[in-house]
């Protein structure tokens, strides 16, 4: 059997989570060790496991993806000072869940990225 996702899991309603965001394609929850005041992780349904492994029928969904991104950090007033939107893709990024998710970070000054 595959190994559980945890994200999987979240979108199916068997692991809680603090839901800010759903619709039919992308869900957002807030990070469970958030390392910025707004810490919070817009996530496709689908499972999808790496960048390289995109395909074009995933363009549009992926699109949603940062355009939901973009709503949040509006809603969460962070337009004027700015946030960061980062995806970790491997070992050397440090990614810890297998499920590609755009992190969007704000509320304060971000260090250079890297
Ligand atoms: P990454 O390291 O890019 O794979 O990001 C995975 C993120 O998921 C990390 O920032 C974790 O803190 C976060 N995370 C792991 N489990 C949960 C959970 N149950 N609810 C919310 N965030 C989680
Ligand atoms: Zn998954």
């Amino acid at each position: 059997m595959a190994q559980a996702c945890i994200f999987c899991e979240i979108a199916k309603g068997n692991i809680p989570s603090e839901i800010v965001y759903r619709d039919q394609r992308v869900f957002a929850i807030k990070d469970i060790a958030p390392r910025a005041p707004i810490h919070i992780l817009v996530i496709p349904v689908e499972h999808e496991v790496e960048i390289s492994g995109i395909r074009p029928s995933d363009e549009s969904v992926l699109g949603h993806t940062i355009e939901v991104a973009g709503m949040i950090a509006k809603s969460q007033g962070l337009l004027e000072s700015g946030y960061r939107l980062v995806v970790n893709q491997g070992e050397d990024a440090n990614q810890t869940v297998a499920h590609l998710h755009v992190h969007l970070l704000g509320g304060r000054k971000l260090g250079p990225e890297g």
